[in-house]
């Protein structure tokens, strides 16, 4: 694991000299360090991100003075509109606006990618969709009190069908879409795989675990014997390939309209692996619960003119937002939509 100190005055030393100093803000080096907060023991990583930070702000201090250094000619006819940087007193000259992205959609992109590796489509879903692809194509009958437990935002308009529309509630309203479009691939011999990594929203009341809007990974899987051992195998590879390292993993019965069996799926605590009765993470029981999953309900599949018959599958929804913040011990779910740059710069 590389050290913040050797890394700092190795690119110090070279931002002095550079033709390009700025490229040092950049180097691969750096970006390991804030790689590798997600391997450091939770209660240090705190202090970690601390200093990494401090290291940061210094480096960047260094090279301001060495590009005032390099222009200090051309500095008479410099537009002096132009802004100032904070520590050389000089027009900031540095790549400051460049950004980076959110952390929410890297760790997007990393769920994605493995899921990928393992033969998964990636579907989009919507922001504003009809009731049928949020209830009844999931064997929610109207009227269904099931209904009632997504604390859904609906449109004040009615679609054709004089109903209101629903920003998604989870990310399984895509699964009549997807099923229908892969459909042609069964016929192949091929399975359907595919997952829809998206945002969803409900009427919650936010707090430090509960927001009104957030990520869910839907992933559904169709083919000849599809069984329940396949959907925990799935899960448990992702997840181990996602945290890094080998869980176990629990399920328990639950209900869900749309599938059946319906589980809720729970892995040891990545932190502690149920050793520490003090951990955060788990609130010392070992176990977290999860994700909601099971094998797609027939009804599913027939109204997607799948043969029930013929074809299996499972289904399930992850939450994004707790993945990440198990991972990276992040306390409060509200610090992701909060702009905080000292958050955000962390990632
Ligand atoms: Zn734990």
């Amino acid at each position: 694991m590389a050290d913040i100190d050797s890394v700092l005055n190795k690119l110090l030393d070279e931002a002095r000299s550079a033709d390009e100093p700025a490229a040092v803000l950049k180097s691969p080096e750096l970006k390991a360090l804030y790689k590798q907060i997600g391997s450091i023991d939770p209660t240090e990583r705190a202090d970690y991100g601390r200093r990494l930070n401090d290291a940061k702000t210094e480096l960047e201090r260094v090279v301001a003075e060495r590009l005032a250094e390099m222009t200090d000619e051309s500095v008479a006819t410099i537009d002096i509109t132009a802004p100032f940087d904070k520590n050389s007193g000089r027009p900031d000259l540095l790549p400051t606006d460049q950004g980076s992205i959110h952390p929410l959609m890297q760790e997007v992109e990393k769920v994605s990618d493995i899921f990928g590796r393992m033969g998964f489509q990636i579907e989009q879903s919507r922001e504003l969709d009809d009731q049928f692809h949020m209830f009844e194509s999931l064997n929610f009958p109207k009227d269904h009190p099931a209904r009632d437990d997504y604390d859904t935002f609906m449109t004040k308009e009615a679609d054709a069908n004089g109903e209101a529309l629903i920003a998604p509630a989870h990310t399984s309203t895509m699964q009549y879409r997807t099923l229908k479009k892969y459909k042609h691939k069964l016929e192949n011999g091929e399975p359907i795989a595919a997952i829809v990594p998206d945002r969803v929203f409900r009427n919650e009341d936010v707090d430090a675990r509960h927001e009104h809007t957030f990520y869910q990974v839907e992933g559904i899987y169709v083919s000849r014997g599809v069984n329940a051992g396949m959907l925990i195998a799935t899960l448990q590879k992702f997840l181990e390939e996602y945290y890094g390292k080998k869980l176990e993993v629990r399920v328990n019965p639950f209900y869900f309209p749309f599938t059946e069996p319906s589980f809720e799926f729970a892995l040891s605590c990545p932190f502690c692996g149920g050793q520490n009765t003090d951990c955060k993470v788990c609130s010392g029981e070992g176990w977290i619960e999860l994700l909601g999953c099971g094998m797609i309900h027939p009804n599913v599949l027939k109204h997607a003119d799948i043969d029930p018959n013929e074809y299996t599958g499972f289904a399930f929804g992850c939450g994004i937002d707790r993945l990440v913040m198990m991972k990276y011990g992040i306390e409060d779910v509200r610090h992701f939509h909060s702009g905080k740059l000292d958050f955000l710069k962390q990632f």
